[in-house]
């Protein structure tokens, strides 16, 4: 990585690589992307430190003051120094912001012994998942115009993300505001719960597929995360609150009669 704060200048032939690589040539949905990233320049240094750049058309007036945009793609790269991380974020207006952590200035990666790398864009069906290697819950998603989705979550990592079978992209879902969506569509609000959004992982199989389908549904209404033809298929009547009554037996507390949403 260029450490020179000079901009513009072109990416360096690591960043780009690195970045081309977390945005998978195979996947039409990363296509775009992978343009910006051949076209743009880094034109300047993002607010977070060594390693954080902002690509942007010529021309384009940077922002570096609005919310950091959501992660669009997400790799690491285990070497036998330790680990370089690839953040890439969704494109605000016409600029696109990356961070590459843990390698220092002009890191050869060619000349280190790689232990592995993976990313969260490389994930298929079946597949464990690429972070931990571990078993992760798939929840099969359909819309009324036949567009194929798949919900992943990862309990050991606590990771979200939505595969679009189309683009091929795995979108990755913030958890926090999936699971609030979650507590809206199941009407939870026991606040041990409904504020604790580890619970989501930390008791598997709380939740049917249909209540995940449905917060998912509610989500991507408010922030877009997979663009959707038709609308999601939602099947079956929630089978709601019986986590209360489980987490009600631990903490000694009955469950809260009402279904009333409060959020
Ligand atoms: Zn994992």
């Amino acid at each position: 990585m260029s450490s020179l704060a000079r901009f513009p200048r072109e990416l360096d032939s690591l960043e780009r690589d690195l970045l081309l690589w977390v945005l998978p040539k195979e996947r039409s949905g990363y296509a775009e992307y992978r343009t910006f990233v051949e076209a743009w320049p880094v034109v300047a240094a993002g607010r977070r430190g060594e390693g954080n750049y902002i690509l942007a058309e010529p021309g384009w007036v940077v922002d570096i003051d609005s919310p950091l945009p959501q992660l669009l793609a997400y790799g690491v790269v285990e070497h036998a120094l330790g680990a370089l991380t690839i953040s890439l974020r969704e494109r605000f207006g016409r600029q696109l912001e990356f961070e590459l952590e843990g390698g220092s200035d002009c890191i050869d990666l060619a000349a280190l012994r790689q232990i592995r790398r993976w990313s969260f864009s490389e994930w298929l069906p079946s597949q464990p998942c690429p972070s931990c290697r571990s078993r992760i819950r798939e929840v099969t998603m359909a819309t009324t115009a036949g567009q194929a989705l798949v919900l992943v979550l990862c309990s050991k990592d606590h990771r979200i993300w939505v595969q679009d079978g189309q683009t091929g992209v795995n979108a990755l879902i913030p958890v926090t505001g999936f699971y609030n969506e979650l507590m809206l569509q199941t009407g939870i609000h026991d606040p041990k719960i409904a504020l604790d959004p580890k619970s989501l992982f930390e008791l598997p199989g709380a939740y049917s597929d249909s209540d995940l389908i449905s917060a998912f549904a509610s989500y991507n209404q408010l922030r877009n995360k997979v663009a959707l033809a038709g609308d999601l298929i939602l099947a079956g009547q929630h089978k709601v609150n019986w986590i209360q009554g489980i987490v009600g037996t631990l903490t000694g507390k009955k469950k809260q009669p009402g279904h009333k949403k409060e959020f």
